[in-house]
């Protein structure tokens, strides 16, 4: 008898050191998403889109869509970044079909890891795919952790001006699972320190108070960008292409040249929410603009 073919399997999960922290990446889960043209760039640069997919050896038509939180121990508090799909889409009607379950929690404990460890959530924005694991049932999914979400994005989802038509629903989202939780939020603006060694970055644009984050030990440095590039290839090589889930699309381009050319200048490490598993990087300089870089084992060294 020949051996049965036993489907696709990946890793969904990475855990190194960073100076006296330990970082692990959890892939929440993925969806494969159709054509990254349009959604990047528009119709009017479909062309140019499908060429650097075709040159990186990507298919333009079909591309991976990863769900990566981050958990960082820093030897006093585990902080997780964002939370994934949780039950999103057995929750609500809208979700079904469009965002898979989260497996977050299930994965937290393949590496020794409870809910109930988990001291500090932090939002990086409000997006569906990065509040859906906060609560299950109208309860909290992290029953003893205190929360930290950006002020601006906070305020933006709460007042609800100015929610373009596509985001109403998202708004929605928030209002229900994210606004409950302020009361045991604090709300940072960039340039805040969520514990020692964790500091907020300016990320806005993708959404409207988007925040990334500088994690630093013992001279050790990584930058969790979230969603400042929501492609590895297309955001990183033409940070200047608009992207139709960046709800400030102008103000979006400028964040990612400026993070971008960050990264690069000081040959940072890089934590992405969408970037390919284990979602860990470096960014380099190249002739024409930037080039993702993709981690091997060097943080194990
Ligand atoms: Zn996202």
């Amino acid at each position: 008898m020949p051996a049965a073919m036993q489907g696709e399997f990946q890793p969904a999960i990475y855990r190194f050191k960073l100076g006296g922290f330990e970082v692990a990446t959890i892939m929440d889960s993925y969806v494969i998403r159709s054509g990254l043209t349009p959604s990047f760039g528009g119709d009017a640069h479909a062309a140019e889109v499908k060429a650097l997919a075709a040159a990186n050896r990507i298919d333009a038509d079909r591309y991976f869509h990863p769900f990566t939180p981050m958990l960082v121990n820093t030897g006093k508090e585990l902080v997780l970044f964002d939370t994934g799909n949780g039950s999103l889409s057995a929750e609500y009607e809208q979700m079904k079909g469009r965002l898979p379950p989260g497996q977050l929690v299930t994965r937290m404990a393949q590496i020794g890891y409870k809910p109930e460890d988990v001291d500090v959530v932090v939002i990086t924005h409000g997006h569906p795919d990065h509040i859906g694991g906060l609560s299950k049932g109208g309860q909290p999914v992290f029953p003893n952790a205190r929360y930290v979400f950006g002020a601006t994005e906070f305020d933006f989802w709460n007042k609800g001006e100015n929610v373009r038509e596509a985001r109403k629903f998202n708004r929605e989202l928030y209002v229900k699972i994210v606004v409950p939780l302020a009361n045991r939020a604090a709300m940072i603006k960039p340039g805040d320190t969520v514990v020692p060694g964790i500091t907020a970055v300016d990320a806005f644009g993708h959404s409207p108070g988007l925040l990334a984050f500088m994690i630093e030990s013992e001279g050790k440095r990584l930058l969790n960008w979230a969603d400042t590039c929501n492609h590895y290839v297309i955001a990183v090589q033409r940070p200047d292409l608009h992207l139709d889930v960046d709800d400030d699309k102008d103000k979006a381009v400028a964040t990612r040249k400026r993070i971008l050319d960050m990264v690069a200048t000081d040959k940072l490490f890089v934590a992405g929410f969408h970037m390919p598993l284990p979602g860990l990087g470096w960014v380099e300089k190249t002739g024409s603009g930037y080039r993702w870089v993709q981690h091997s084992y060097q943080m194990n060294l």
